[in-house]
């Protein structure tokens, strides 16, 4: 009999015990929204703005309601109008286009190499089609953060990353969200801090991190936060910036404050488990690991290999036989998007041209998440598993 795994891809681990014991002191105060403050008190929203500028370096830190949230805000924020261009990945999920729609910009797509990340050549020949790149560290992997920000200074584009994935993550030691003007972060249930719903902005700008501040709908109580700019830079966004209500709560800052605190431990887990994928499906003929880079340092929540020029019945017959022995993969080549998985021309109210390098890389991307109650052998189990189907179906 064949082995078959009988984990679940969607299980994460629990919220901390003192996570949940502040989540309850926060209830029995009955002040949860943000401003809601006693006396002389900062409150658990802004306690966790402050750890986390700290956490990855950056002046300024504003908690909100999403990651998604984030990037429309940041964009609003640089000055992105209705009508506007902004820059973004082909390969990314649908909460990036989503940010664009929602301020009224059209994306331009810009394709993705074998590594997984942005193609760089075709950042450069797109560069002067928009005055700002949203971009997003997709699945983890961090392009050559040296080049791309060379392009995009020459190119007078500015830079927001979707660190949705990179959260813990850096390209030569600065910490990814750091290099552009403005990082982006979940605290969704799937990504590294588990709020349910929640996202932050991180910069050093204090005019554009003050407008995000108004944005998110401080009213004019934006000097009862813990890592906004000085009032002062407030004069002219008071009264210039539209309230776009998404704030974070004090109960969502609560769970995530012990969560914080243990992420580079949580970090060093996904790395184990990811590095025992790796080493279990290396060298299956037919099957391409992605090799991250020295200067990378990465979170391995999630995994990805390439079936590269495979026939899509083929990767369609790995992915099925797979699913059999409870193995759960995602596949990016799928012709209608499913579930988390879509692509650049799935996101029809957005145009796009034909990318055919891209959709070579796509039409190959197979995805597995990596939840921390997997353990390491679990992740050896389903790694054999794989090795066995795609032998298999490559030999077939
Ligand atoms: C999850 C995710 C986001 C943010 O999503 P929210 O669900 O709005 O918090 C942004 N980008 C990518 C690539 C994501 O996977």
């Amino acid at each position: 009999m064949a082995e078959t795994f009988t984990g679940n891809f969607t299980q994460q681990e629990p919220i901390p015990e003192e996570a949940i014991a502040r989540a309850v002191e926060v209830m029995r105060s009955g002040r949860l929204h943000r401003y809601n403050l006693a006396p002389g008190e900062l409150g658990e929203v802004g306690e966790l703005e402050r750890e986390f500028a700290a956490y990855v370096g950056a002046k300024y830190c504003l908690a909100v309601a999403s990651g998604g949230y984030a990037m429309g805000c940041a964009l609003r924020a640089v000055g992105v109008k209705p009508g506007d261009t902004v820059l973004s990945n082909a390969f990314t999920l649908a909460p990036v286009p989503g940010a664009i729609a929602s301020v009224g910009a059209v994306p331009v797509f810009v394709g993705v190499t074998e590594a997984l990340t942005i193609d760089l050549d075709d950042l450069a020949a797109k560069v002067d089609r928009a005055d700002v790149l949203l971009l997003s560290h997709m699945r983890g992997h961090i392009c050559d953060m040296d080049r791309l920000m060379e392009i995009c200074r020459e190119g007078g584009v500015q830079v927001i990353e979707d660190c949705a994935h990179t959260m813990g993550g850096a390209w030569r030691g600065t910490p990814s969200g750091r290099h552009g003007v403005i990082g982006c972060y979940s605290t969704q249930t799937y990504k590294h801090l588990n709020s349910g719903e929640g996202g932050f902005l991180v910069g050093d700008d204090p005019e554009i991190m003050a407008r995000a501040t108004m944005l998110t709908g401080s009213y004019m109580l934006f000097n009862r936060h813990g890592a906004a700019p000085d009032p002062s830079f407030f004069d002219e966004a008071r009264y210039m910036t539209p309230n776009v209500s998404g704030r974070m709560d004090h109960l969502r800052a609560a769970i995530l404050r012990p969560q914080l605190a243990h992420l580079d431990k949580q970090v060093e887990r996904w790395n184990a488990r990811y590095g025992v994928l790796e080493e279990g499906v290396r060298g299956v003929p037919g099957l391409t690991v992605i090799d991250r880079p020295e200067e990378e340092t990465y979170v391995g929540s999630s995994f990805q290999f390439l079936l590269l020029d495979w026939a899509a019945e083929k990767v369609t017959e790995v992915v099925r036989r797979c699913g059999a022995r409870g193995v759960e993969l995602k596949w990016f080549g799928a012709p209608e998007p499913a579930a988390f998985t879509s692509r650049y021309d799935s996101w029809r109210y957005a145009p796009s041209e034909k990318m055919p390098a891209t959709d070579r890389v796509l039409a190959g991307i197979v995805d597995l998440r990596v939840p921390l109650t997997f353990s390491l052998e679990d992740c050896a189990q389903i790694a054999r598993i794989i090795r066995g189907e795609v032998s298999a179906v490559y030999q077939s």
